[in-house]
């Protein structure tokens, strides 16, 4: 489809499904469920996998397959699957390449619904679950079992925007002969890319910074021939797939994804320095602030810092839902990386139902404010910050 040699964005813009007869120059929505065959030998030779033919848009789809062939370019990856959802692609995953009697080893600030996964569903099938402190990168291997088949995380985590050492976690999941696997959703491809320091597969939320406009829900598995194999005969039968809409709309997405990225980024940058100067905030934590404490990791393995932004607001629980009502211009909701910065008060919220005790174990305190800092002019998005800090 595309010149491996090209540039990122060129390869983002330029990668696309065969042209029609028609010659469009933008891609065309194929919105069809299946396909047709010539004959009966081509039917058989299709389903045989003698040929590389699109069958049943279950299967794959041209739009879907040119979304999977950006990303796969992006992370450097040979093979992926896309699915309907984030979570989508992080169950299918999961399902696809463990054994009842399997372990995990995981991260312990994972996304909220991935951690309800691993606690209450996985269970079921006799699939058990060990949690590492992030903070504490030298814990990882006494978590190890010998039945350990994953070791899993999340960089920068959500909400707190920690960061661990991707290379480190290569060399352990090589050295016990482990499948790892980075959530690499709040870096984008742009910004990170796990299988260069050692991952096997790299999960991501497309709903996130890839769609941008909080449209569309999607997800995508890339990496390891094998591996995505067994990924997509699990998903080809079980049937989380993205449907061709929004992989049209993910794959047009991609096209600005280097510029989005970028601009997010310089003005979360702004807005993190803002609110490290300000009396009122106690802590801030922003991947390329030199008060990171993990600052040093995220320039060593990322190539900028992100648009999430975690701090610390004087006064608690109180203090952070006071914040949140007096917020005007920046929307109160639950997603991120979306044109439009979004504030979220994690304690009282998306992390309300745990215990103080279950919160600070991942680096949840109870002023705790998270920022995905939109494309709005940045001096609007401080202001609005400014006065609900006053
Ligand atoms: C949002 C998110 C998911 C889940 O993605 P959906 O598209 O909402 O299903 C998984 N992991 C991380 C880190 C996320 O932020």
């Amino acid at each position: 489809m595309s010149n491996p040699s090209s540039g990122f964005e060129t390869q983002a813009i330029r990668t696309q499904a065969e042209r029609s007869h028609y010659l469009e120059h933008s891609v065309p929505l194929y919105l069809t469920s299946s396909f047709i065959f010539e004959d009966a030998e081509d039917m058989r030779a299709s389903f045989a996998e003698e040929k590389e033919k699109n069958i049943y848009s279950r299967f794959t789809n041209p739009n879907t397959s040119e979304f999977v062939e950006k990303i796969c370019q992006m992370e450097g990856a040979p093979a992926g699957y896309a699915f309907a959802t984030g979570m989508a692609a992080v169950y299918s995953t999961f399902a696809a390449l463990l054994n009842s009697g399997d372990h995990i080893v995981s991260v312990g600030s994972v996304f909220g619904s991935t951690h309800t996964l691993f606690t209450k569903y996985f269970p079921k099938w006799n699939i058990t679950t060990s949690y590492f402190d992030i903070n504490k990168p030298e814990t990882i291997e006494s978590a190890i079992q010998p039945n350990t088949k994953i070791l899993f995380a999340e960089s920068p985590t959500n909400p707190a925007v920690d960061i661990i050492d991707l290379e480190l976690l290569g060399e352990i999941a090589r050295k016990h002969n482990l499948i790892l696997i980075i959530d690499n959703c709040f870096a984008t491809p742009y910004i990170q890319n796990p299988i260069q320091f050692g991952a096997d597969l790299v999960i991501h939320s497309a709903t996130k910074l890839i769609d941008g406009q909080g449209r569309v829900l999607g997800g995508i598995a890339v990496g390891r021939e094998d591996l995505i194999r067994e990924i997509y005969l699990f998903s080809r039968n079980t049937g989380p797939a993205l449907s061709p809409f929004n992989a049209w709309v993910l794959s047009k997405s991609l096209e600005t994804l280097p510029v989005r990225v970028e601009k997010h980024c310089e003005n979360a940058l702004k807005v993190a320095e803002f609110l490290e100067s300000h009396p009122n905030v106690k802590q801030v934590k922003y991947p390329f602030l030199k008060s990171h404490p993990q600052y040093e990791t995220a320039k060593k393995q990322m190539r900028l810092g992100g648009n999430i932004i975690a701090f610390e607001i004087q006064g608690g629980i109180s203090a952070g839902r006071k914040f949140i009502d007096k917020i005007q211009l920046c929307s109160l909701s639950a997603n991120l990386g979306d044109t439009r910065t979004i504030v979220t008060h994690p304690a009282s919220t998306t992390h309300s139902k745990l215990t103080e005790e279950e919160r600070l174990a991942v680096s949840i305190t109870d002023g705790l404010v998270r920022v995905s800092v939109g494309l709005e002019t940045v001096a609007d998005v401080i202001n609005d910050l400014k006065q609900a800090l006053e």
